[in-house]
Formats: C-alpha cells, structure tokens, sequence
C-alpha cells in the first residue's frame, strides 16, 4: 500500500567543497518529522560556511501492491496494465489485472473524499470499474 505524506526537503550549498566535511558544494536531505528536520537545520545553522534552505514536498510512501485481488501477480505487461490517474492530491497508482477472467481494478493511494481524479483516457473502456462508485462519490 503506497499514501502520500509530506515531507521536507533540506538543501545545504557551500561555496567551495573543501568548505563541506561532506566534500560537496551541495546536499540534500530529507526529514520526515519535525524533530528530524530540525536537526537537520541546526547542522546546517551550525556551519558558519554553509547555507542552506527547505521546502516541504508530498512524496509517495510504502510498497506498491504487488499483485490483484484475486492473488495474481502483477509480473508482466501483458498481464497487468499501469495507469496513473492525475488528481489533486498528487496522483494514484491504477493497476488494471487483465488476466483471463478477472478485472480487478486496483488504485494506489485509495481515492480520499477530497479526490479529483482524472481516470487515463486508455483504460475508459477497459474492465468493469468497481472503483467507479467511490470516484463519483468523490466528486460531492
Ligand atoms: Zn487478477
Ligand atoms: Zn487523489
């Protein structure tokens, strides 16, 4: 199951790399917390030769499911089709099974109440969708 959360992005530049005890004019970290980025930021502030700024980022997070709902796997194109479904929130994972017989939709992260997704034009017409009640919801 893949979410998307938010993370920050610290980027540290020195001018010269012989400034750096990381031997670079550049370095990019990322916090997941606020403890985590603080401490970021105070070596940061700590290096009087280092400047250094962040931004907070939506990243997508976990492991992506690995087979349908039906327990077949999604090991190759002709057998799963990929999607991805442009939205609001960053986007969503579809993974259509095209396996004989079976039609299971899957959509990674699961659409929230907030969701606007824009389903990819290829695969209107492929497959039953019962995901289709949860999009239409969404859009109250
Ligand atoms: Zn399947
Ligand atoms: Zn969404």
């Amino acid at each position: 199951m893949v979410e998307w959360i938010r993370v920050w992005v610290v980027t540290t530049t020195w001018r010269r790399w012989r400034d750096s005890p990381h031997q670079t004019t550049r370095l990019v970290r990322q916090a997941r917390t606020a403890a985590e980025l603080r401490v970021l930021i105070e070596a940061a502030r700590a290096d009087p030769l280092a400047s250094y700024s962040y931004r907070s980022q939506r990243i997508l997070d976990g492991k992506p499911a690995d087979r349908c709902r039906n327990s077949h796997r999604y090991w190759s194109p002709n057998w799963t089709r990929f999607d991805w479904a442009i939205c609001g929130c960053g986007g969503h994972h579809i993974w259509i099974c095209l396996h004989p017989g079976c039609s299971d939709v899957r959509v990674e992260p699961d659409f929230a109440y907030d969701c606007t997704p824009t389903w990819p034009r290829s695969s209107r017409h492929r497959a039953a969708r019962p995901d289709t009640a949860r999009i239409d919801d969404s859009s109250c």
